[in-house]
């Protein structure tokens, strides 16, 4: 039967990435969930990313503002247009208010959507994405 981790810290998270390469990251899962009651794929062994305390935040300093992988799109929007009021337009057209509190940033960016609405954003703002796999980060 498929498992289902729900890491709750980074460090964990990455051990059963490394663990479990197969399994399937999930999210908010907006996109994740459609493969399902749309397209009836079957997901596999889920690694969700939802409790992992960690990725769940969003730090600031002078330069650099920080937004979590497991950040909903709500916070990350709201985030992004205190510093960018520019963009606030632009994040209500982006779904619905429970999409938009499910759904995370990083799953947008991740899902590589050609109609995905953040990345034209986060391009223009020059955004750099921070990966890790294991122990390594670039
Ligand atoms: C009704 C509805 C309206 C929507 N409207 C819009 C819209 O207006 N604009 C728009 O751009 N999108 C829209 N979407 C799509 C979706 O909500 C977004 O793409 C959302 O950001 C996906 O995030 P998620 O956390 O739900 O990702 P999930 O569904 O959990 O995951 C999406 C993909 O990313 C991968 N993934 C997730 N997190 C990570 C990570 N941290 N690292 C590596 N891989 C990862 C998953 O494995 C999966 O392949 C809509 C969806 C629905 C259902």
């Amino acid at each position: 039967a498929p498992a289902f981790y729900a890491p709750v810290t980074l460090e964990a998270f990455a051990r059963l990435r490394d663990e479990h390469p197969q399994a399937r990251l999930v999210a908010g899962s907006t996109d994740v969930g459609l493969w399902v009651t749309k397209q009836f794929r079957e997901l596999g062994d889920m690694l969700y990313i939802g409790n992992v305390r960690e990725l769940k935040s969003i730090e600031r300093d002078a330069q650099t503002l920080t937004i979590g992988a497991a950040v909903t799109l709500e916070d990350a929007y709201a985030a992004l247009a205190a510093d960018y009021p520019e963009l606030a337009e632009l994040w209500t057209r982006f779904a619905s208010l429970p999409i938009r509190n499910a759904g995370t940033l990083g799953g947008n960016v991740a899902n590589g959507s050609p109609i995905g609405d953040s990345m034209p954003a986060l391009l223009a703002l020059g955004a750099e994405v921070v990966l890790r796999q294991g122990t390594r980060t670039r």
